[in-house]
């Protein structure tokens, strides 16, 4: 693809976020983070070029590559992967602009601990199991509330900004709906939670018609 037509390819998508968004009313804003884990630099680069600054990556080792080799362009990171306890420090070292995928109050007391002692904060959303299978991380929706003001609580230097979630690994759009739904009643009952991250390339419209206010496009953006 040139320049131009991925442009217009990108226009596609953004008209798709923004039918959506609409629906649910002119002044919801969501936000577009790009999934760049099964592209290249070069990729990333063609899509800054035509206006996106936000990525995000699933392993720590490809978000510091990545950065590291991309360290001229103004981008802003997120971290969307399972974390190990023992790459914390890593994950420090690079200092993403958003970890969306705190998944225990083990990892969040590991996590603090490494924050203090660097004297660091960092923006995380708590990830939420909202469909409960076993392949995914997060914890459970019924534990989430209470997790979440622990953390907010016993982890000073963690600064929730709210949540995110993985929909329903389903065909029927009811059961993936169930689980974006899930998700967003548990955001709306707490306090200075702003982000609700839900929806990538195969269920975004139905993320944001259940309110979500962040996706994260992989394969749609770099038209994989
Ligand atoms: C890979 C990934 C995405 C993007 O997936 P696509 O289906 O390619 O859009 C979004 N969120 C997380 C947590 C991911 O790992």
């Amino acid at each position: 693809m040139t320049e131009s037509q991925y442009k217009i390819f990108i226009d596609s998508v953004i008209r798709r976020v923004e039918f959506a968004r609409v629906r649910v009313s002119g002044h919801h804003i969501v936000k577009i983070v790009a999934i760049s884990k099964y592209s290249t630099t070069d990729e990333i680069k063609k899509l800054y070029n035509i206006g996106q600054r936000a990525y995000g990556e699933n392993k720590v080792q490809d978000l510091k590559a990545k950065s590291l080799e991309l360290d001229e362009l103004p981008l802003e990171w997120h971290f969307v992967g399972n974390l190990q306890k023992n790459k914390i420090n890593n994950l420090l070292d690079i200092n993403p602009s958003l970890f969306q995928s705190l998944d225990s109050m083990e990892l969040a007391i590991e996590l603090q601990k490494k924050l203090l002692t660097k004297n660091m904060t960092m923006d995380c959303l708590l990830q939420v199991n909202s469909a409960k299978e076993d392949t995914k991380h997060g914890v459970m929706p019924e534990h989430a509330k209470d997790i979440y003001e622990k953390i907010t609580k016993e982890c000073p230097n963690i600064k929730l900004k709210g949540l995110m979630s993985i929909g329903s690994h389903s065909q029927d759009t009811e059961i993936i709906k169930n689980s974006f739904k899930i998700t967003y009643d548990i955001f709306i009952t707490l306090k200075n939670a702003t982000i609700c991250s839900m929806g990538m390339s195969n269920d975004f419209e139905l993320a944001i018609e259940c309110g979500s206010n962040m996706v994260r496009l992989g394969s749609v953006m770099f038209n994989k």
